[in-house]
Formats: structure tokens, C-alpha cells, sequence
């Protein structure tokens, strides 16, 4: 049986002629794994002087929906809770947290952006090697890989993945 054998450069020029239509493939992704993005929160003080020190710390700090905010444990909950150094809340006021000092009284709030990983997302220029085409959707914001896989917090806090960008690739494959 002969061999195909591609003339001298065609690959090169099918890889030039396909990379719009990868790219095209690339945007498919970047829509719907903005669909697909957790919120995220954002930890919010009333910011008078009666908000302890562990929360004023806690003020503006940003994570996925998915996640726990990170907040200093307070020394009562270190004894008798058996918390680490942080404590980490879902919410200002969560028990799953299994802090009480550091929940009694909080007039604290949480503020939910929904498009605050989604607006990261972006699709790449088409990069053409040779034969290869590639494209890449990408997207930096704080603990984007944790939003992605999730995580295990100190004390066995497991916090769930959300796979947002690989179910926005697998669903566009699956449409190929
Ligand atoms: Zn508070």
C-alpha cells in the first residue's frame, strides 16, 4: 500500500488554513466556561470601630464561590475549638467553620460577583508551528485553580470543585 505522502509544506499551509477554525472552537470554550464560572464573594465589614480585629483583616478579601474565606482564628476558638491558626468560613457567621468566638456578633457581610472569574476568561490569537495550531483559553484571578479542582482546607474542610473550564471543554467537544 503506498504511503500518503503530503506534498512539501501542505501542512504548514493546512495548519495556517485551520487556525480560524480553531480559534473559533477556542471561543466556543471561553463562552461557555463563562457560563459555567463560580461568583465570586467578597468578605464586607460595616467598618466601624467595633469590628474585631480578625474580620477588619478579612475586609475586601475576594474568593470563588466554592471556597472559604481565610480569616485569623481567635485564641478562645485556638483552646476550645481546636481550630488552627485560621479559620476558614464559607460565609461571615459559618459554623462549618466550627469557630464560635469568631462568628458571635458579626454584623459582617458578603458581597457575590457573578461575572467575577467569568470577566478573566479570555481566548488567544491562533499560534501556528509548523503543523500545529493552538489556541489557548486562559484565565488569571486569585485561586482560579482552586475554583477548578478544589481544595482541602486544615481539619478536613473539603471544598468542592467546580470544573468549570473542563465541562466548558468537554461540552464543546462533545458538539464536534
Ligand atoms: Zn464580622
Amino acid at each position: 500500500m503506498a504511503k500518503f505522502k503530503p506534498a512539501p509544506g501542505l501542512e504548514e499551509k493546512l495548519a495556517l488554513m485551520l487556525a480560524p477554525a480553531v480559534q473559533r472552537i477556542a471561543r466556543q470554550v471561553e463562552i461557555e466556561a463563562k457560563r459555567l464560572a463560580p461568583p465570586t464573594k467578597t468578605w464586607v465589614t460595616v467598618g466601624d470601630d467595633k469590628v474585631r480585629p480578625t474580620h477588619v483583616n478579612a475586609q475586601g478579601q475576594v474568593v470563588p464561590g466554592n471556597l472559604r474565606f481565610e480569616l485569623d482564628s481567635m485564641q478562645w476558638d485556638i483552646e476550645h475549638r481546636g481550630v488552627g491558626a485560621h479559620t476558614y468560613m464559607l460565609q461571615p457567621g459559618d459554623r462549618s467553620s466550627r469557630a464560635i468566638a469568631n462568628l458571635k456578633n458579626c454584623r459582617c457581610s458578603m458581597h457575590r460577583d457573578p461575572d467575577g472569574i467569568a470577566r478573566h476568561i479570555n481566548t488567544g490569537q491562533p499560534v501556528v508551528t509548523g503543523k500545529k495550531v493552538t489556541v489557548t483559553v486562559s484565565v488569571q484571578a486569585p485561586k482560579v485553580v482552586e475554583a477548578e479542582v478544589g481544595t482541602v482546607y486544615p481539619g478536613g474542610l473539603v471544598a468542592e470543585g467546580t470544573f468549570f473550564m473542563s465541562r466548558a471543554a468537554a461540552l464543546v467537544a462533545a458538539r464536534a
